[in-house]
């Protein structure tokens, strides 16, 4: 294996990045990161306290003035040498990421860090292009024009599926607005985000502008939320954690944005690439271990193509490979943790009772929190595996008769973040675009992003847009400037007031 990875010696300051310095949590609780491929430690840290995030927000809020102060030029400078040295340190990211994750080097290397690298591109550029309404003399008497301004300090809060990504897509729009910001990542997962902030500090991004506190959520994450000198908070994790989330940003008054759990429908109409909507469903159920939010996790399809697609699909996935991340040839690498296979394999046993399943279903043994991708038909609509986000290898798959059915099915669950249909007839691909709630829809694919375009979801997938300028706009706030052309002491409209003094 080739790897140029630096080392954990690097985390022996402790996994709390505080004023451009890293430094150890004071909470006094102990925590292990665990490589979930063996069951091994890797990293024991203490985790922040209450006291450790008020330095955090503390730090964020000091620097603030120099960063919002800062031309979108000089912003967008600092940014570019970060996404240079981003690149530059790609094998490093790769490997900690696929080491804490348990992710296939594969898919560090080729999606986690590479889209990392490009977001930080994009953002550096869109740092010198914030649109706002045209200037212009709307009232006939003055002048109105719209500033757009950073918030202030912004808390985040990532979850553990895509450390290093989920950081980037809070960071990066956050901190070419011009704001500061404070991240908490998973406490599974800190590794990336320490050292996604020490490079932008390598690259000239000053002190405070970008604080990690790794603490765990009911203290350190709520103390976030609540605290008075953070303006805005974006949190990306599952549905109940953003419920709780919300009632404690909305008791403060803040800004939120929510990009929350997921449940997508892939819908197969019986004139699809059949040989495509196999491989996409595999593809999209199987990524990062299903443990992706917009993982295919409901595949409809129409009766015609339902058995041989079931079929190809049950063939198809008893090739992947599952094993040791970092064997070039592995495709799938364990669950982020022993607890979250065990929770996937309950579902599926409890689907035992009312469904078929058709492949896999099981642990392939060994110390990795490994489960081998698993197939599941006969399930009703209702039922658990249908509704409920599972979060791991597992692929549900139901038939449907009319093309009304198929996407009344796919809006049927509480969630709304992506979607794909399947069709070669534009005015299917059409209706499905526009019939189905999803945030995202892809026609004849699913999976891919790209930074250009939002990430966010409908339903109880939250709202709020990563990614984009649409995320970009979210981390300012819009302020009105209006000036009066008259030099007119006593102006006309004075009269609603005055009378005709
Ligand atoms: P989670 O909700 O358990 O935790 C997410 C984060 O919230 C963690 O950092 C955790 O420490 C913190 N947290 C937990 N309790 C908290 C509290 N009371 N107050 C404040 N913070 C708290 O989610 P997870 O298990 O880490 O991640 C998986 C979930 O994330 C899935 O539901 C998935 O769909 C969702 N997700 C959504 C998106 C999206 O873009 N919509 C992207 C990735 C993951």
């Amino acid at each position: 294996m080739d790897n140029s990875f630096q080392g954990l010696d690097r985390f022996a300051a402790g996994a709390q990045y505080i004023g451009g310095r890293p430094r150890p949590g004071t909470s006094g609780r102990a925590h292990t990161v665990v490589d979930p491929a063996t069951g091994e430690k890797i990293l024991d840290y203490v985790l922040a306290s209450t006291a450790d995030v008020d330095d955090a927000v503390a730090a964020a809020r000091d620097a603030l003035p120099g960063w919002a102060g800062a031309t979108p030029g000089e912003r967008s400078d600092a940014m570019h040498r970060f996404a240079a040295l981003l690149a530059e340190r790609a094998e490093d990211f790769a490997h900690a990421e696929s080491l804490q994750c348990g992710k296939p080097i594969r898919l560090t290397r080729e999606f986690d860090v590479p889209g990392t690298v490009d977001n930080t591109a994009f953002f550096a550029g869109a740092a010198r292009h914030l649109q706002g309404q045209s200037a212009g003399e709307y009232s006939g008497d003055h002048t109105s024009y719209v500033r757009r301004e950073p918030i202030g300090v912004i808390g985040s809060i990532a979850p553990w599926n895509y450390p290093l990504q989920m950081a980037a897509w809070k960071v990066l729009p956050a901190v070419a607005a011009g704001n500061t910001i404070v991240l908490k990542p998973a406490e599974l997962t800190p590794l990336t985000s320490l050292m996604f902030a020490s490079a932008a500090t390598d690259a000239g991004i000053p002190d405070g502008v970008v604080n990690i506190v790794t603490g765990a959520g009911r203290d350190a994450g709520e103390h976030l939320v609540g605290h008075p000198d953070v303006a805005m908070t974006s949190f990306t994790g599952s549905t109940a954690v953003g419920r709780r989330v919300a009632e404690i940003a909305t008791s403060t008054v803040k800004r939120l944005h929510l990009e929350l759990g997921g449940k997508a429908p892939f819908v197969v109409f019986d004139d699809a690439d059949l040989e495509a909507a196999v491989h996409g469903a595999v593809a999209g159920a199987l990524i990062n271990t299903g443990q992706d939010c917009t993982a295919a996790t409901r595949a409809y399809v129409q009766r015609p193509l339902y058995d041989a697609f079931v079929e190809q699909v049950a063939d198809l996935m008893a090739t992947v490979r599952v094993g040791d991340p970092f064997d070039e040839d592995t495709d799938l690498g364990p669950l982020i943790s022993h607890a979250q296979r065990d929770r996937v394999a309950a579902f599926v046993d409890r689907a035992r009772a009312y469904a078929t399943v058709v492949t896999g279903g099981a642990a392939p043994g060994g110390g990795g929190a490994h489960y081998r991708p698993t197939l599941i038909t006969g399930a009703a609509q209702d039922s658990e595996i249908v509704q409920a986000e599972i979060f791991g290898p597992v692929l549900v798959v139901l038939p449907f008769d009319s093309d009304e059915e198929g996407l009344a099915l796919a809006n049927d669950t509480p969630y709304g973040l992506a979607a794909s249909a399947w069709t070669r007839d534009v005015y299917r691909a059409g209706r499905a675009t526009r019939e189905i709630k999803a945030g995202c829809v892809w026609i004849n694919d699913h999976i891919p992003i790209i930074s250009e375009m939002p990430h966010g979801g409908y339903k109880a997938s939250g709202f709020g847009k990563d990614m984009s300028t649409y995320s970009f706009e979210e981390y300012t706030q819009v302020k009105h400037v209006m000036y009066d052309n008259t030099a007119v002491a006593r102006k006309p409209w004075h009269r609603t007031i005055f009378g005709d003094r």
